[in-house]
């Protein structure tokens, strides 16, 4: 088979534990020997991010930005407990929430499906592309505790001090609570647009979901700007391409969530997403088939990744020695995924058709009963399980002989 070259880069972000030994072994086994890419290395393990103060984090999410294409491993997102574990400097944050900030993108979370694999909602036969908008609402929210009696007002200066606006809230007679959040329009707009151009993309439906009869004008605002982006820049388009775009109330996306088999984006506001990303991902059934895209908003520039995280258990196991059957699949799809975007920008066939043939060989696999033990309990007591490595095996002898 002749190795397939490619003209341009790859951003390939490296990251910890058990999800980077799959990460080397995905790199070495199934990449190199067949495609000839020039990847630009960072190493975001907890320890290079220690070393450079987290820099290295940044300068990796500007890479992304000028190369197009970033494909990142698993990474541990620090808590008091990793401090102590990995005797860290800081509590850095969560080098995801970082990219994310730099691309200025929209993730979407999107399930692998395969036939022979229950799901606990039997009925979703293909994805839900779950979008969240990943900025301000209650995660920028300010909260007060109200102890006495008095007047709640949310109030509004301009910068020349010019014009106010004040609307109160409540007369409170008796203890209680109160919060005030935001977003802006831009922002709004930079969502709407990164979840038109990935419909587009993927040719998949689109849906907003609000609560706007409540919210008329904060949730409004939502439907309205979405619309009027629709109408202008991508309603023939959408025409063109057979699919169609859709406000709806949240009460009524989740009851057509439940009916539905699946099939459509649905674009979430930032609470919504954050419970429904977790709700879905459940409904599929397994965390090692669930992918992540993080694309910005004109949809040039992705990051692709599995969405689990490092599998500590499972590292803990194979430093002892002990064999692991840990699932690969997401992590896989991560490359296929980020791969293919090279393939769209560059116009390169040979690489396209290298993308898909290796998602469809990994579900053939499991589809014909070859799989790894999460994949495994799911299918019953009967199924056999094999090793992370014997799995790997299994798909390189498959692509070397495709
Ligand atoms: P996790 O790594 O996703 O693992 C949770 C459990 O799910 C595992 O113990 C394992 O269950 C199962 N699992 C997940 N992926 C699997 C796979 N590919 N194959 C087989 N089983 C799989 O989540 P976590 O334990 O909460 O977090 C561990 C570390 O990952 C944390 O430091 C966290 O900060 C980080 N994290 C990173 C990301 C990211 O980079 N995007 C996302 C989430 C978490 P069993 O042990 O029962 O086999
Ligand atoms: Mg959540």
């Amino acid at each position: 088979m002749p190795i397939i070259q490619v003209s341009n880069p790859i951003v390939d972000i490296n990251g910890d534990e058990m999800a980077r030994v799959i990460w080397e072994k995905i790199s070495d086994e199934l990449i190199d020997p067949f495609i000839n890419v020039k990847k630009i290395k960072y190493d975001l393990g907890i320890k290079s991010r220690d070393n450079t103060g987290d820099k290295i984090t940044i300068d990796a999410a500007n890479s992304i930005k000028r190369n197009k294409v970033g494909i990142k491993c698993a990474t541990i997102t620090p808590d008091d407990k990793r401090i102590k574990e990995f005797n860290l400097k800081a509590k850095y944050p969560s080098p995801n929430g970082t990219i994310r900030n730099i691309i200025n993108g929209t993730i979407f979370r999107e399930p692998i499906i395969i036939k022979n694999i229950p799901k606990i909602v039997s009925h979703w036969d293909n994805p839900v592309v779950i979008a969240r908008h990943a900025y301000g609402d209650i995660y920028r929210s300010k909260e007060i505790q109200i102890k006495e009696k008095g007047e709640l007002k949310l109030s509004f200066k301009s910068k020349d001090k010019k014009k106010t606006i004040v609307e109160k809230v409540f007369d409170f007679n008796s203890p209680g609570v109160g919060i005030s959040y935001y977003n802006s329009n831009r922002s709004i707009k930079d969502f709407a647009l990164c979840c038109f151009n990935f419909a587009l993309k993927r040719k998949m439906p689109l849906f907003l979901s609000t609560k706007n009869t409540i919210l008329q004008k904060y949730d409004e605002k939502f439907k309205e700007i979405f619309e009027n982006l629709y109408q202008k820049e991508f309603k023939k388009k959408f025409q063109r391409n057979k699919i169609s775009y859709q406000h709806r109330l949240i009460d009524d996306m989740v009851a057509c969530l439940m009916k539905w088999s699946g099939g459509f984006i649905w674009a979430c506001k930032n609470y919504d997403g954050d419970v429904m990303s977790d709700l879905v991902a459940q409904g599929y059934g397994s965390l090692g088939l669930m992918t992540s895209v993080l694309q910005s908003p004109d949809g040039k520039i992705i990051e692709t990744e599995a969405a689990h995280g490092t599998i500590t258990s499972h590292y803990k196991q194979f430093k002892n020695g002990i064999q692991t059957s840990t699932n690969p699949i997401a992590s896989i799809f991560a490359w296929t995924r980020g791969l293919a975007h090279r393939a769209y920008l560059d116009k390169n066939t040979k690489l396209k058709k290298f993308c898909i043939n290796l998602e469809k060989i990994c579900i053939n696999i499991i589809e014909k009963g070859q799989m790894t033990k999460d994949l495994a309990l799911m299918v019953g007591p009967d199924q056999k399980w094999l090793t992370t490595n014997d799995f790997f095996k299994l798909i390189r002898n498959r692509i070397e002989n495709s």
